[in-house]
């Protein structure tokens, strides 16, 4: 009798072995290979599963293996898109069919539509095809339009970034130097390589419909797939396929396409690679930034990160030498940088006083230093965006007579006043963090008082005052809620691109990436709320951000011309983010930002983990997460550079009725941190059902360079 073919299989499961199971070549009609998609039995029902080892033997009762059902109609994963999720999963802690199996789209693991694929691929490619016609393409600068700082950039970048070879690059550059011009520019001369396919990464969705018009614009007989979470099933199905196919040649996405095979790939572009929602925040917990330069790495090809606030740890790798260092210092439009204008809040000169013309009634959000700069703003026929990073109408909702506030029943916090017509027909209460909605209350719960108060502000509050400060204006809000409605995103800021619009009220989803041509006035109204968190990250995005929305100011213009202004409404002027901010001192920032952390030992001078515990009481998960400090103490594991916090609640302790702790762990030494994780893994798996505790009923979970805490 022939030896049989055994195959190792891994399935979207929290564990971390694969499984044996049969190849029968005669009913599977072809042989059996690494990376290929499968569908096993598993139990009682079948699962989607990835081969990962191919062999005649088996460490089980070959007689007692079952047979793999069927094959996926896909050529198998290549070789390097496996050893980015073999080094995904390490890295991260994470079991390795949980870490494939999930970037497979949903269109490929139907088994019961396996046989029909073909056609549907065809029909879907011809689809494609034709949406891909219908994209506009707008926003070229060929390489003969760049001024000279970009075309040195551009030099500087085909002289390092030489074929066969890693090399990761920071383009820092000043909002509106022209960056995405450069790299664009860059790609086209690796894209002339027919074959070649390059990796464009952007933080967020919004961002992907302008950047799409822009490179189709540069290459308009090139194959683009684009890849995020808002694609249909199907459509992202088959821009994966192209994708891993080699048929697409350049990948457009948000982080997901980070894990998306690509066998010719040639160059990888991280845009805004400081941005936070690089970090995907459930599931696998990974950067795909660090993944990408992973990836570049292992197929030795050179990745450039883009930003105009670069994330410390890529600004002190550029400053080292480690990674190449490329600077645009001028705005590509001739416009200067906008003036930044700090408004002391605690001055009474700032403020309404009674009398003053246009003051609107009851206490106003926009202070009268901001409201003349807007309404001569709106005299310049400018347009003007005003920031608040928080939407629904009000934070919190209390009374007047009590100390009844809306808590959420659910979480440990508050449930958000939406006003009439935002979420649902009428005015309700959502809480943020668990879905929840309810009826806003007539009377207080606690009292029967009738007179309840919204406290604090939202962009929907916002835009109220601003409709009653200006009434002629046409306002525009633009935050989750009003993009999820009939009018997409896009189409909100097409609205402001057409010069539809006056005033725009938003949250940071109008702050980042957009080129808007009009705006001559930026206003932000919350800074100071995340001055003062508990997360030592806090002031680098906040410095981040304003950089980002300061950017949005006055980009076109001519040479020397103002660049619009920027207000900042806050308590705290001094502080260092604001000051350095007024100087449009980026490296001043970094430098600062740097030092402190140097003090204080935190990363990028040290590297950190966490280890999360949830379950039906904080003391339980508390004491969880502490007997695990204390078997690494009594191991002798602690100290030696090893640094484990106390266990604390998170920052938003109870998420629908769950509760929920967290212990840091921190080393000066990466893979000290490795091996310690490694072996917390294993200590919690040795008393747990996939990532659940017997007994205790702890879900845990562990993660690995985390960016909040
Ligand atoms: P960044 O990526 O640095 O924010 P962009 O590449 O988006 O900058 O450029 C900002 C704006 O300047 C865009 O409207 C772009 O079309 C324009 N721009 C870029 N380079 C040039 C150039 N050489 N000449 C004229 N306009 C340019
Ligand atoms: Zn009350
Ligand atoms: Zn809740």
């Amino acid at each position: 009798m022939p030896t049989p073919t055994v195959v190792q299989v891994v399935v979207d499961k929290p564990l971390a072995q694969g499984f044996d199971y049969l190849w029968d070549q005669q009913n599977l009609g072809q042989e059996p290979m690494i990376g290929q998609v499968v569908e096993i039995p598993f139990g009682r029902s079948s699962l989607i599963g990835v081969v990962i080892k191919v062999s005649g033997h088996s460490d089980f009762d070959i007689n007692k293996l079952k047979q793999v059902k069927a094959v996926a109609p896909l050529p198998p994963l290549d070789s390097a898109a496996l050893r980015l999720m073999n080094f995904a999963s390490q890295y991260y802690i994470h079991g390795l069919g949980e870490t494939i199996v999930p970037t497979i789209p949903q269109m490929w693991k139907k088994p019961e539509d396996w046989e029909k694929i073909p056609k549907k691929l065809i029909a879907a490619e011809k689809k494609k095809e034709k949406k891909d016609r219908e994209i506009k393409s707008e926003g070229l600068i060929a390489e003969s339009q760049l001024n000279n700082e970009q075309e040195s950039a551009l030099n500087a970048l085909r002289n390092i970034a030489v074929e066969k070879k890693f090399r990761a690059i920071l383009l820092q550059g000043q909002t509106g130097s022209g960056k995405t011009a450069v790299f664009l520019n860059w790609l086209s001369s690796i894209l002339q390589d027919e074959k070649a396919q390059v990796l464009i990464l952007v933080p967020e969705i919004n961002l992907t419909p302008q950047l799409e018009r822009r490179v189709r614009a540069y290459f308009p007989n090139k194959n683009m797939a684009v890849l995020h979470s808002a694609i249909p099933e199907n459509q992202r199905g088959v821009a994966w396929y192209e994708a891993m196919t080699g048929k697409a040649q350049i990948i457009l996405g948000t982080r997901l396409a980070a894990l998306t095979p690509m066998p010719n790939l040639k160059a990888i572009v991280v845009d805004e690679e400081h941005d936070p929602s690089y970090k995907q925040q459930d599931g696998i917990r990974y950067s795909a930034r660090d993944l990408a330069i992973w990836r570049a790495h292992d197929v030795k090809a050179p990745i450039l990160l883009s930003s105009a606030t670069p994330s410390l740890e890529t600004w002190m790798a550029a400053k080292a030498g480690r990674y190449e260092y490329i600077r645009l210092d001028q705005r590509a439009q001739g416009a200067s940088l906008p003036n930044v204008h700090l408004i002391n809040t605690r001055d009474p000169q700032n403020q309404f006083s009674p009398g003053d013309v246009g003051r609107p009634e009851g206490k106003s959000p926009i202070s009268k230093h901001l409201f003349h700069a807007i309404s001569k703003n709106l005299e310049n026929k400018k347009q003007s965006l005003v920031l608040i990073n928080r939407r629904g109408y009000a934070p919190v909702l209390s009374c007047n007579a009590c100390t009844w506030m809306s808590k959420c029943q659910q979480c440990s916090s508050y449930m958000v006043m939406h006003k009439a017509g935002a979420l649902s027909r009428k005015s309700v209460l959502s809480c943020h963090h668990c879905g929840l909605v309810k009826p806003i209350p007539e009377h207080c719960p606690d009292c029967g008082n009738a007179d309840l108060r919204a406290l604090g502000q939202g962009t929907q509050k916002i835009e109220d005052s601003i409709e009653e400060l200006w009434p002629k204006a046409r306002v525009l809000r633009i935050d989750t809620d009003s993009s999820k409605k009939s009018k997409g995103a896009e189409e909100l800021f097409q609205e402001i691109h057409a010069g539809n619009v006056d005033l725009v009220v938003g949250t940071q989803m109008i702050a980042k990436g957009h080129d808007y041509q009009n705006i001559g006035l930026v206003a932000v109204l919350d800074a100071d709320s995340r001055l003062f968190s508990q997360d030592f990250r806090a002031p680098e995005r906040l410095f981040a951000q304003l950089v980002q929305v300061a950017g949005r100011a006055g980009r076109s213009g001519t040479e020397g011309q103002a660049g619009g202004d920027i207000f900042i409404e806050t308590q705290y002027p001094e502080a260092a983010v604001f000051q350095y901010l007024l100087r449009h001192d980026v490296d001043g920032f970094l430098s600062y930002t740097a030092n402190e952390r140097d003090e204080a030992k935190l990363p990028p001078f040290s590297y950190q983990g966490l280890v999360h515990a949830e379950g039906k009481s904080l003391e339980k998960a508390i004491q969880y997460l502490g007997a695990l400090k204390g078997r690494l103490r009594s191991k002798n594991l602690i100290g030696h550079g090893l640094k484990v916090y106390d266990p604390v609640p998170k920052a938003v302790m109870r998420v629908a009725g769950t509760e929920r702790a967290q212990l840091v762990i921190e080393s000066g030494n990466r893979k000290q941190l490795q091996e310690i994780l490694e072996l917390i893994d294993q200590d919690l798996r040795s008393h747990s059902q996939g990532r659940i505790s017997k007994g205790e009923n702890i879900r845990w979970l562990i993660e690995r360079d985390p960016i909040s805490i």
